[in-house]
């Protein structure tokens, strides 16, 4: 048996129930079979894949917190300390009630692979809780946050483990836990990225995810002899990514007509107009339904379906395994020829295979979001140098590193005799950089 499917059978027996972990081994280890052969023997004796796949830690803690009526409620809080062969573990804290150690296994181990493709000196972490910030007072985040920092202080720091915001956490959950991390430590430090910009956080870390899959987009339809200005985009989601990514479409000059939430999804012919979409998301914190109030040329339908609506580019910003087979059947016989993923993994096995067998240029989460983490990163350079960049100075590093990515992995995919496959060619260049870290540190 090849020893790259030895050790996925091993991940499936020694992490049971966490299906989410065992996809995303399986999809990064199957196209790093050409890669692995190669050095097969040496691997093997190295135990190389099985320390991959097993975190360097993970933490599992308490979290209670008080509502507004004086009512206490525990969740459960995770963090993973996934590998820190390039730098101190860096990745996000999702709070979103499907959080479990699965979850964030699978998110952790992704963010191995796409901090190591941004080319910057980052580990790879995650975190999260089952806590719902939907429909909680400020106070009961607050309340929440800081429970959740008091233990979470103990294990990071600026130069070991640095979190940030994913789904469920933005600027008001940082500043909460940043708050309370200063309090607690008594350090300031750039403990964690996404801050505001009154305490340390840098200009364009909003806009990096969003703004990254376009410009990674834009880079992939160059290569191949297309130009995305005049180009129809379909998006899913309506958080800081979908937000950040139609509004950088636009400026490129291709028109994005869809946004999705966990109840349905909106259609505007016109092109989305970002301020309503910031205006009812990220201020009232309010559901997609009250965007036709604003714009009535528009649709809201209820449920899932932004993946029947006829583009040349699909960007699914949302959540993982959101867009499936049926999905892209549909995509591809509308005359889609693009896919980006802004969400970490929401394109399912069999939706991507479809999408590759049908010449559809498709560019993974872990390359295609990962101006996120890699902004995330710059907040972390200015922090340490205690200066401030220009919004220009962040968004031009920012393209650069994702015009390097996109040709870093499709030189990886070339290599292999893989030429446009960018699913293989992330997975095998951020494979490459931790194994030489990996094997230069010893066993
Ligand atoms: N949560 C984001 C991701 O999935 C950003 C992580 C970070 O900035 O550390 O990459």
């Amino acid at each position: 048996m090849a020893y790259v499917d030895e050790v996925i059978d091993l991940v499936v027996m020694q992490n049971p129930g966490e299906l989410e972990f065992h996809q995303a081994v399986r999809e990064v280890f199957g196209s790093l079979k050409p890669v692995v052969e190669q050095n097969e023997e040496q691997f093997r004796r190295d135990a190389l894949l099985e320390r991959i796949v097993n975190p360097e830690r993970q933490l599992k803690f308490r979290v209670p917190w008080v509502d507004d009526n004086g009512q206490a409620h525990v969740n459960t809080g995770y963090r993973i300390q996934f590998n820190s062969a390039i730098g101190p573990y860096k990745g996000g804290i999702r709070l979103h009630p499907s959080v479990n150690s699965g979850i964030v296994k699978f998110l952790g181990f992704e963010q191995i692979f796409k901090n190591s493709l941004t080319g910057l000196p980052i580990g790879g972490g995650k975190g999260g809780s089952d806590f719902d910030p939907k429909g909680k007072s400020d106070r009961e985040v607050m309340s929440f946050c800081q429970s959740f920092m008091t233990e979470l202080c103990k294990h990071i720091g600026a130069d070991t483990d640095v979190p940030a915001g994913d789904i469920g956490t933005g600027a008001r959950e940082i500043g909460y836990m940043f708050g309370q991390y200063k309090r607690i430590r008594g350090l300031y430090e750039g403990v964690l990225t996404g801050k505001g910009l009154s305490y340390g956080g840098s200009l364009a870390r909003t806009e990096a995810t969003g703004y990254g899959v376009l410009y990674l987009t834009e880079e992939m339809l160059k290569k191949n002899g297309k130009d995305i200005n005049g180009m129809t985009v379909v998006v899913s989601g309506s958080g800081n990514v979908a937000i950040y990514a139609i509004q950088k479409a636009h400026q490129l000059g291709a028109k994005a007509v869809t946004a999705s939430d966990s109840t349905g999804w909106i259609f505007d012919p016109d092109g989305i107009d970002i301020s309503v979409l910031k205006e009812i998301k990220e201020i009232k914190r309010q559901r997609l339904t009250e965007y036709k109030k604003h714009r009535p040329n528009s649709e809201y339908h209820e449920g899932r379906g932004v993946w029947t609506v006829k583009c040349d580019i699909a960007l699914p910003c949302a959540t993982q395994n959101e867009l499936f087979l049926e999905d892209a059947e549909a995509l591809v016989s509308n005359g889609c020829i693009a896919v980006a993923e802004g969400a970490n993994m929401p394109t399912t096995a069999d939706a991507t295979e479809y999408f590759l067998q049908h010449g559809v240029l498709f560019a993974p989460g872990k390359a295609a979001n990962a101006g996120g983490v890699a902004t995330s990163a710059l907040e972390m350079t200015q922090n340490s140098e205690r200066l401030s960049w220009s919004f220009e100075e962040v968004d031009s590093k920012l393209q650069t590193i994702m015009v390097n990515i996109f040709h870093n992995i499709d030189d990886a995919a070339r290599r292999y005799g893989l030429e446009n496959n960018y699913v293989a060619g992330a997975n095998i260049a951020g494979f490459e950089k931790i194994v030489d870290a990996m094997n230069a540190q010893g066993i």
